[in-house]
């Protein structure tokens, strides 16, 4: 076995603050019932994750293993996850205003979508720690990634989707090789199914932020962020937000990034968007609330801001607040609008969430709330072609 010189040392809770031994496979918290985040020894980490180091790395998104869970690169599964560029792209400032626009191209993901991220640290320690099924409720990319990253191994992996979800989604896990169970009815009701299966069955589930791991992989587009930025970060950073893994795991890489020594105290401003079929952060965000109430009768054509009540909901909120940041809702005709936008100003064609940053910037260029000398990022999550039904 080959060591991955992880600095792991346990879990502890987002709320109570209790401990666990991150030997162990565990979902939320048994004390309080809220995610649990990964915690490193972080001054021994940054004895090796240097930014002289990271120069000479290869690896993809596995470069940043000292701040990952996984101890035996033997249990890394990889399928070429992360180290997507972050574009310049001149030609969409200039059209909507605001010259220094990046995108973060995660649809070049293994899967077209940065939950190959997240499920691919999700998978693997699940795998190192000895799961012997997996099991998710989605209506869209992450039962892809979870599916793709459980056949590289073999692992038998349960998918359970509404019955309407796009064909796309479905034929992919179906081709990698999962279980997929069509559910009557919407994502909470494929919840409850994945929690019997849990309770008969022994499966683990790796529902967003049900289990600690998932965010670790996702929190790696804040190193390379910073990384791009020659170790500096942008002034705002738009994020299509669903359950907030994102959002939050960047969030928490920012501050062991300065703990480590690698940034400064600086943060971006970080923008929340939502569909304005799905919006309970906005909403709570506009309340001043610290918790969000559950969204009824969700609904948009963004598969992954289809969330009605988010786990980690105290979560994004307390990154909106500590960051400056605010949230954003916009049509669904909008993000097929900018879509388009985009796509023909830049050559990358995004996913619905993807454009959904792009609406959002150009909502808060027009309020002021952006300044047109401001660097913003924008996240293009998934790739188009995965929702080119949507187009049709
Ligand atoms: C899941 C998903 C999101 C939302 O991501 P979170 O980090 O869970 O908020 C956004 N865009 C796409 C394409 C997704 O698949």
């Amino acid at each position: 076995m080959h060591p991955t010189d992880s600095a792991l040392t346990h879990l502890e809770c987002s709320a109570c603050a209790a401990t666990y031994d991150p030997e162990r496979l565990w979902n939320l918290c048994p004390a309080c019932g809220k995610p649990l985040l990964a915690r490193y020894d972080l001054a021994r980490a940054a004895k090796t994750l240097t930014k002289r180091s990271l120069l000479l790395r290869e690896g993809r998104m596995w470069r940043f293993h000292e701040v990952l869970p996984v101890r035996e690169w033997e249990r890394a599964i990889i399928l070429g996850e992360g180290n997507t560029p972050t574009f310049w792209v001149e030609r969409l400032g200039e059209a909507v205003g605001c010259r220094q626009t990046f995108i973060k191209d995660e649809s070049l993901n293994p899967t077209g979508s940065f939950k190959a991220r997240g499920l691919g640290v999700a998978v693997s320690r699940a795998y190192e720690l000895g799961a012997k099924e997996l099991a998710i409720p989605s209506a869209g990319n992450a039962a892809g990634a979870m599916s793709a990253y459980a056949a590289a191994v073999g692992l038998p992996a349960h998918v359970f989707m509404p019955a309407d979800v796009p064909a796309t989604f479905r034929v992919e896990c179906e081709a990698l090789g999962a279980r997929v169970t069509l559910v009557e009815g919407l994502i909470t009701d494929c919840g409850k199914k994945v929690r019997e299966g849990v309770e008969k069955h022994g499966w683990f589930d790796v529902s967003t932020l049900k289990e600690p791991y998932r965010l670790e992989g996702k929190k790696t587009m804040g190193y390379e962020l910073a990384e791009r930025f020659d170790w500096t970060l942008p002034d705002v950073i738009i994020y299509p937000t669903g359950g907030g893994t994102g959002l939050i795991g960047m969030w928490k890489a920012f501050e062991e990034m300065e703990i480590m020594g690698l940034i400064g105290s600086e943060r971006p401003r970080m923008v929340v968007v939502q569909s304005e079929g799905c919006a309970p952060m906005v909403r709570a965000f506009e309340q001043g609330a610290s918790e969000a109430t559950p969204w009824k009768d969700a609904a948009t054509i963004a598969d992954g801001l289809r969330v009605p009540a988010a786990v980690g909901d105290f979560l994004i909120l307390k990154v909106l607040y500590e960051s400056g940041g605010t949230a954003v809702a916009v049509k669904d005709e909008d993000m097929l609008h900018y879509a388009r936008f985009m796509a023909a100003h830049t050559g990358i064609f995004p996913s619905p969430e993807g454009a959904a940053c792009l609406a959002a910037q150009v909502q808060l260029l027009k309020s002021g709330w952006i300044q047109p000398d401001e660097t913003v990022v924008l996240f293009n999550t998934g790739s188009g072609l995965k929702y080119a039904h949507l187009w049709t």
